[in-house]
């Protein structure tokens, strides 16, 4: 049974607001049909965290790419998965301006394709890789096509360097967008968690810079204690009911 004050007190938060910004992470996505990583049945029951790592892609790109070829096959499929309502949702609330930005750990695109506009990925996405040493950009599928078909490491076809995706490993740098990410948490009054267990880090230290914070997760998070509230919910499900309920207070002028 759903909780039904848990929408309307989420609804009034992010109504007094102001500024509402919004993190996602791989829950927000599962019912597009792509596992998380935690959950179980996620990815890393599937496939070894220990290999997606940059001082593995670094130091030894044969023997990650000759490990990566299963994980990077999947990837390559979650590029056909659609958006759920989740997705939609959130779309919808920023343009009719209850939301400021998405940002995302996600790499599958799902935000910007249900059509939300103002989209961190700091994580990277499927679109593209790059040359390890030139610089030059590639597309994702095809590096994954050079791979699968044994040119492994994948090179450039400029010069010869080794190419890599454009999605973050473990121990990677962030993206550029991470700082301006970090800045949209900073000056805006609710950050509305969906999503992430927050192991990640440093994703995970954003909540804590927000001037309020609220989770919507299935699971609890060690941020959970200092949350204005959480709520044990379907990402589906809850923002359905928590955008019902806006919509209920602002009288159907929307
Ligand atoms: P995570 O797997 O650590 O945590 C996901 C959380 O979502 C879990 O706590 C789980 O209980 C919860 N969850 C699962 N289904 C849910 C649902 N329907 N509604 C609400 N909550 C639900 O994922 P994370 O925190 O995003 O971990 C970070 C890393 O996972 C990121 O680096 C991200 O790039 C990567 N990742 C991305 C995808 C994707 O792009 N879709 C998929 C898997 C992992």
């Amino acid at each position: 049974m759903m909780d039904t004050k848990k929408p309307v007190k989420i609804a009034e938060a992010i109504l007094e607001s102001g500024k509402t910004v919004v993190l996602t992470g791989a829950g927000v996505s599962t019912e597009s049909g792509i596992p998380d990583f935690r959950s179980p049945g996620g990815i890393w029951s599937k496939f070894d965290p220990g290999v997606m790592t940059s001082s593995m892609l670094y130091g030894n790109p044969v023997g990650f790419y000759k490990q990566a070829v299963a994980m990077l096959s999947f990837l390559k499929e979650i590029k056909s998965a659609k958006p759920n309502r989740a997705h939609y949702i959130l779309a919808e609330m920023e343009k009719e301006g209850y939301l400021s930005c998405v940002i995302t750990q996600n790499i599958d695109g799902l935000h910007i394709k249900a059509g939300s506009e103002k989209v961190y990925e700091v994580h990277g996405n499927l679109m593209g890789g790059y040359c390890m040493s030139c610089g030059e950009k590639t597309d994702f599928d095809l590096l994954v096509e050079k791979v699968r078909s044994g040119v492994i490491p994948p090179v450039c076809d400029s010069c010869g360097g080794i190419l890599r995706p454009d999605v973050v490993l473990f121990g990677d740098e962030l993206p550029e967008c991470f700082m301006e990410a970090t800045a949209e948490v900073e000056g805006c009054n609710l950050l509305l968690v969906i999503g992430s267990s927050l192991e990640v880090t440093p994703v995970s230290s954003l909540p804590a810079m927000a001037k309020r914070y609220i989770i919507i997760n299935r699971g609890r998070t060690y941020y959970d204690r200092r949350a204005y509230t959480t709520w044990n919910e379907k990402a589906g499900n809850a923002l359905e009911a928590i955008y019902k309920e806006i919509k209920n207070r602002m009288g159907n002028r929307l």
